[in-house]
């Protein structure tokens, strides 16, 4: 007797519905079908269901002598690349009605000093994004050998002008200059990355809100939110303690009332401290570094770590993983962010809303 299993996905009557086919279609049948039941009272907050056939048929003939059924529970896979979709039609139709209203166009200004490739490519980005939604977007470019004093020039610029009501210095900066002198700079009015100590700070208050937000971590907790996945009263861990992204996403969790554990690279046994949260954000830098079995059974997962990995098949020759093995988090979470597509797509959505935001404000346009 041979064997053969595969995946139904729909639910167990469509499962038995395929039993009378031959072996022949049996195979055909088998190959990509997986559409996740849901489970739970929200549709996108909860993992799916899927169900296993596995047939037994007879090796000398086509005949199915038996089936056997099980179901098996998989992660609801978080798609950043959708939501964040959404939200760019959701600022779309904001500043065209902006403009239609009092004629303001919000605008975003963005600093790129020196030719990194990376750098010019995630403000080429920027560009496209801006024009997607119909934000104005203004680009300064300065040569790596710049002084301080001439990147101060530009952002002092900008601060004035009415027409930007976002600016963004493209980091990193050469390493001759001030990083935070430069940041330090920029209006809080307009610091639409939320980098500003005073932004920062706000944050960290109880009973003080921030003007903006930093917009990976930002991104992160508008995904549970539409998620539907409820932060309130859960134990969190954040992997990471970056400005940019793990210092902030702890801050905005115990700002929703999660009870909120930090791990970084001199904690001690991280795997025992990470078995015990409801919800995982892992920004750490270090691919697969989340294994399957440090995290509890139903946990959320956040992947924001994007990690070139080499891959032989790749025509790049490199394929990006999260920090977190995603194979086997998939078997145990409820729910998870892909690497690509999950928190990736998000951070440029924010960035988005964080400049609509401020234009909104500088206008008194509700
Ligand atoms: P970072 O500044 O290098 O910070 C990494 C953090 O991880 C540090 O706090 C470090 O601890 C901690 N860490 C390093 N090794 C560790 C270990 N073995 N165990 C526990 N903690 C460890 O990185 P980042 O800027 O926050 O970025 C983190 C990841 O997110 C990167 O993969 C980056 O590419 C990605 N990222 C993605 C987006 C997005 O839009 N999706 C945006 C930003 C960043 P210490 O503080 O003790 O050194």
């Amino acid at each position: 007797m041979a064997s053969m299993m595969f995946t139904d996905c729909s639910s167990s009557t469509a499962a038995a519905r395929l039993l009378p086919l031959s072996r022949s279609r049996l195979r055909s049948a088998c190959t990509s079908i997986f559409i996740p039941r849901f489970v739970g009272t929200h549709p996108m907050g909860t993992n799916s269901l899927r169900t296993i056939l596995t047939v037994h048929y007879s090796s000398s003939s086509s005949h199915v002598i038996k089936a056997t059924m099980s179901t098996e529970s998989f992660a609801k896979v978080i798609d950043g690349k959708a939501v964040a979709e959404q939200i760019r039609d959701e600022i779309t139709a904001e500043v065209s009605r902006m403009k239609d209203a009092i004629g303001v166009v919000p605008g975003l200004a963005v600093i790129l000093v020196g030719d990194r490739k990376d750098s010019a490519t995630y403000v080429r980005n920027k560009k496209k994004a801006c024009d997607s939604v119909g934000i104005t977007s203004f680009e300064a470019r300065l040569p790596e050998d710049s002084s301080e004093q001439e990147v101060l020039k530009f952002i002092s610029g900008y601060n004035d002008d009415p027409s930007v009501h976002g600016i963004l210095v493209q980091l990193p900066l050469p390493s001759h200059m001030n990083e935070q002198n430069i940041l330090n700079a920029v209006s809080i009015e307009k610091d639409v990355d939320g980098f500003h100590p005073l932004n920062i700070g706000r944050l960290a208050m109880r009973g003080r809100d921030p003007l903006f937000v930093p917009c990976t971590p930002k991104g992160c907790i508008e995904l549970l939110h539409r998620y539907g996945i409820d932060i309130k009263g859960k134990r969190a861990v954040v992997i990471g303690r970056s400005n940019i992204v793990g210092m902030p996403a702890a801050l905005l969790l115990q700002s929703e009332d999660a009870t909120v554990s930090i791990v970084h690279s001199r904690t001690k046994n991280p795997e025992n401290i990470i078995k015990q949260a409801d919800i995982i954000i892992a920004a750490v830098g270090q691919p697969n570094m989340v294994r399957g079995s440090w995290i509890k059974p139903g946990a959320v997962v956040i992947d924001v770590g994007i990690n070139p990995v080499e891959d032989a098949k790749s025509r790049r020759g490199y394929r990006l993983v999260g920090d977190v093995c995603y194979e086997e988090a998939c078997k145990v979470a409820s729910a998870i962010t892909p690497v690509p597509g999950g928190v990736g797509p998000m951070t440029i959505a924010m960035l988005l809303s964080n400049t609509l935001s401020s234009a909104k404000r500088a206008h008194n346009f509700q």
